[in-house]
C-alpha cells in the first residue's frame, strides 16, 4: 500500500438537475516523499481530488487512504496552497508563514516557530522581507511566502491547486526550481494540480492524466529526469 491510496473512487455531486458524475474510478497511488503532477482539462475533477485528499469531502465509492488511515474528516496534517494565497494583512510575511505551526503545535515555543519559518523563508529567498506586510511583496513573493507556510508544520501531504497559474512564465519558473530546491532540503509528499504540462514533468515524479466525463484516471508516466 502506498503512502497516499486512491482506490477506486467514484464521485458525484448533487445537483437540482440531478447527480453531476465527476470522478468515475480514480487510482492514483503515491509513495511517501513522492511528488505526483495530476493534469486534465478544465471541469475534469481536480479541485474535487484535492477535496478528497484534504478531507473536505468523502467519496461515494472508493477510499482515499493516507499513511493507513482513512481519510474521513478534514486534517491539519495537509498543507494547501493555492493560486492566489491568502495572507493576513495585519500580520508580518513571518508571523503568516508561522501561523500553522500556532495551530498544530501550540506547545511550541515562539522562538523556535521563529527559527522554523526564517529558516523557509531563507531557503526560497526571502531574507530580509520577513519584517514586511503581504501587500508589500510581489505575487510571487508572495506565493514562495505561501509555499513555506504550506510545509511549515510538515504536513503529511501537501495540495496544491494551480500555485503558479497567475504568474508570469519567468516567475513562474524560477518558483518550479524554488519547489526542486525546497524539495532537495526537506522531503515533503505532494499533489500538484496544474494545467501546464511542462510544469507537471519538471516537478512530477509521476504525471497522472485525467480525462473524460466522468474523469478516470486515463495515464500515469513515471517521470525520471535528472535532478
Ligand atoms: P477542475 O478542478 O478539474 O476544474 P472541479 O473538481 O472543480 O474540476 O469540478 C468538476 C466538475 O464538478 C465541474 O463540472 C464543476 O462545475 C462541478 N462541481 C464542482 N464543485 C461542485 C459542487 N460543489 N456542486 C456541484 N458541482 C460541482
Ligand atoms: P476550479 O476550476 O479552480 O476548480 P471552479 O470554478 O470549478 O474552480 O469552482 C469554484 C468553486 O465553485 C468550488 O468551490 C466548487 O465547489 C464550486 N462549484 C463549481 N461548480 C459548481 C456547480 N456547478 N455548482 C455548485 N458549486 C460549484
Amino acid at each position: 500500500q502506498k503512502f497516499i491510496d486512491i482506490r477506486g473512487v467514484k464521485h458525484a455531486y448533487k445537483t437540482k438537475n440531478g447527480p453531476l458524475p465527476v470522478l468515475d474510478g480514480l487510482d492514483v497511488g503515491v509513495g511517501e516523499g513522492e511528488f505526483c503532477a495530476v493534469v486534465g482539462p478544465s471541469g475534469c475533477g481536480k479541485s474535487t481530488l484535492t477535496r478528497l485528499v484534504s478531507g473536505l469531502m468523502r467519496p461515494d465509492e472508493g477510499a482515499v487512504v493516507l499513511d493507513g488511515q482513512e481519510v474521513s474528516s478534514p486534517r491539519k496534517t495537509v498543507g494547501m496552497a493555492f493560486q492566489n494565497p491568502v495572507m493576513l494583512e495585519w500580520r508580518t510575511i513571518l508571523e503568516n508563514v508561522m501561523l500553522p505551526l500556532e495551530i498544530v503545535a501550540p506547545g511550541m515555543g515562539r522562538a523556535e516557530k521563529e527559527a522554523r519559518a526564517t529558516h523557509l523563508l531563507e531557503m526560497v529567498g526571502l531574507k530580509g522581507f520577513e519584517k514586511k506586510r503581504p501587500s508589500e511583496l510581489s505575487g510571487g513573493m508572495r506565493q514562495r511566502a505561501s509555499l513555506c507556510r504550506a510545509i511549515v508544520h510538515k504536513p503529511q501531504v501537501l495540495i496544491m491547486d494551480e500555485p503558479f497559474g497567475a504568474l508570469d512564465n519567468f516567475t513562474r519558473e524560477d518558483l518550479w526550481q524554488t519547489m526542486r530546491d525546497l524539495r532537495a532540503a526537506e522531503p515533503f509528499t505532494c499533489i500538484l494540480i496544474t494545467h501546464d504540462l511542462r510544469e507537471s514533468v519538471f516537478l512530477g515524479d509521476q504525471v497522472i492524466v485525467l480525462s473524460g466525463r466522468p474523469a478516470r484516471t486515463q495515464y500515469v508516466l513515471d517521470v525520471d529526469l535528472p535532478a
